[in-house]
């Protein structure tokens, strides 16, 4: 696509990083025929292909409307449409560099800026802990829609002891900790099988929801904050850093295109991009070893849920599929299994009535096959989904977990 920038933009970073990424859309549309929110609404300006000519315009110089921000905030950045894309787009990218310009043009009415102000604050502040603690208590006499969002507390379980000459870096992310311990708490037993020690630095948000929510500077004092606390531990030797949950290992593996122009940090950045491992990652070099530990107790009927953030934000495709068979579980098939489940970190409050229509559509395709657990590999993904499953929902480490003990 031709493209013209306009003065604002044209010399800096981001106006020639959009400028590289239209000009490689040849606008043949296949993105629109994977895009979630083009196959609710039916509207060209509701999906990629439209959404690129909107920020080509914002670029060009036309001013943006609130439609135009009302077009990109329905976007759920499930990033389906680079999978789906044969030009390479990276569309991701370029939504985030045209809802910032949007952002700062247009101003949004009181009851929007508060919203996302408190979901800025609230969802990655000390106090998210006591509150989720507090909503899961009185859990039963919550509204529908505050419980939707309030998973029933579970025993997280024992965190292993012992000490490994093996060592990896687990951060705790800013809700799972209080939303699911038990992911967690997991992930370190499973590991601990294998003999490998996980380190917790203090947990923290990974920048994920700031930068979502356009807010790119508050984003990046997040991001450096972690490069900083983990830095430490990277050069005191340890093998990965993991991630369990797909959101955030998404938004880790960005950290060296966001700090790219940081002297002091982009180096650092690299090297931390280059250690980010997803259990995906992770775990199927150890398949035989767990197989041999688990037996026949894995021999379940599951069907997993692959995280856009996993299939499309990290390319990280079947893999969790193919390991859970190789351990002896029977994975049923999914329909639509590119599709969002209308989770995508803030988006289930900020648009949920788009978000309840994907949620409903995936679990009647999860549900198809009656299978006896629904698995996934994000807190976000695995919160939304339960909130109206008729089948317990869990992250596979979990699973893996369970049948371990
Ligand atoms: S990121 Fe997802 S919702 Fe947004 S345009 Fe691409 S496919 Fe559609
Ligand atoms: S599939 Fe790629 S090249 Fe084609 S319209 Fe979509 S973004 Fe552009």
């Amino acid at each position: 696509m031709r493209t013209q920038l306009a003065d604002f933009i044209k010399d800096t970073p981001e106006g020639k990083e959009a400028e590289e990424i239209v000009r490689r859309c040849v606008h043949c549309g296949f993105c629109t025929a994977t895009c979630p929110t083009y196959q609710l609404l039916g509207d060209e300006l509701d999906g990629p292909r439209g959404r690129i000519y909107l920020i080509k315009q914002v670029l060009e110089g036309v001013e943006p409307t609130a439609s135009t921000q009302l077009h990109l905030d329905r976007c759920l950045t499930c990033r389906a449409c680079e999978t789906t894309c044969p030009s390479g787009v990276q569309y991701g990218r370029l939504l985030d560099i045209g809802r910032g310009i949007v952002e700062e043009k247009i101003e949004r009415p009181v009851g929007e800026r508060v919203t996302r102000s408190a979901l800025k604050h609230g969802l990655t502040s000390r106090m998210f802990g006591p509150a989720m603690r507090t909503g899961q208590a009185v859990r039963s006499l919550l509204p529908e829609s505050i419980r939707a969002k309030v998973p029933e507390r579970r025993d997280a379980g024992v965190w292993p002891r012992r000490s490994h000459a093996r060592k990896m870096l687990l951060p705790l992310g800013c809700v799972q900790p209080s939303m699911s311990p038990g992911i967690d708490a997991a992930t370190a037993r499973v590991l601990d099988a294998l003999e490998i020690e996980v380190i917790t630095p203090p947990a923290s948000c990974c920048g994920a929801i700031k930068h979502h929510l356009n807010d790119h500077d508050a984003a990046l004092v997040e991001v450096r904050r972690n490069v900083d606390a983990w830095w430490p531990h990277v050069e005191a030797g340890v093998e990965a850093i993991v991630m369990n949950a797909s959101g955030c290992g998404a938004m880790v593996k960005e950290y060296a295109h966001l700090l790219r122009h940081d002297p002091a940090y982009a180096e650092k950045a690299r090297r931390i991009v280059e250690l980010t491992r997803d259990l995906a990652e992770l775990l199927p070099a150890h398949a035989t070893t767990l197989a041999n530990k688990l037996g026949s107790r894995s021999a379940e009927r599951v069907v997993f849920h692959p995280p856009c953030t996993l299939q499309h934000g990290q390319k990280i495709r079947g893999v969790v599929e193919q390991l859970l068979r190789t351990l002896g579980a029977e994975v049923l098939p999914l329909a639509e299994s590119h599709l969002c489940c209308g989770s995508a970190g803030t988006y289930s409050v900020l648009q949920p009535e788009l978000s309840k229509q994907l949620r409903d559509r995936k679990l009647e395709a999860l549900h198809a096959q009656q299978p006896d657990v629904i698995l996934s590999a994000n807190i976000g993904c695995i919160t939304h989904l339960a909130s109206a499953a008729q089948t317990p929902v869990r992250h596979w480490v979990e699973w893996l977990d369970a049948k371990l003990s």
